[in-house]
């Protein structure tokens, strides 16, 4: 992602902070920039926010991650402090460079901002074993 990008992304990110935690929600303007950025990445990660499908997992050591469910039967992993996410959309869009991040990613970003993760403590082996798919 180019620097440009990055600190567009990084001031939106913080009005969605401080627009939801003034108003408990997002404004046209915020929103017109989201679509604009991640066209309908956008709309699938907000369906995910919606959804409250994003779960920030902290280890018993302190490693920590993402993990976001839809459904009982599939999730996607997404680390901390970088755009990486084990979702096949990664591999065939973010890096071949045609999208900067798939919607697990975004949806992230989107529901730390908004403070709506649900905190999950997990033992060092549980989360090996998620990122070695099993
Ligand atoms: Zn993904």
């Amino acid at each position: 992602m180019s620097f440009i990008i990055e600190e567009t992304i990084a001031q939106l990110v913080e009005n969605i902070r401080s627009e939801y935690q003034e108003n408990k929600n997002l404004s046209e303007g915020t929103l017109s920039m989201l679509s604009y950025l991640f066209d309908f990445t956008a709309t699938q990660a907000l369906d995910l926010v919606d959804h409250k499908c994003v779960s920030h997992i902290v280890s018993s050591s302190g490693r920590e991650l993402y993990k976001v469910q839809r459904n009982t039967s599939e999730f996607h992993i997404c680390l901390k402090n970088s755009n990486y996410c084990t979702c096949p959309s990664f591999i065939f869009h973010v890096l071949k460079k045609e999208h900067f991040m798939c919607k697990h990613k975004l949806a992230v970003i989107l529901s730390s901002a908004m403070g709506l993760c649900k905190e999950v403590q997990y033992a060092d082996e549980t989360i090996t074993l998620m990122l070695v798919g099993e």
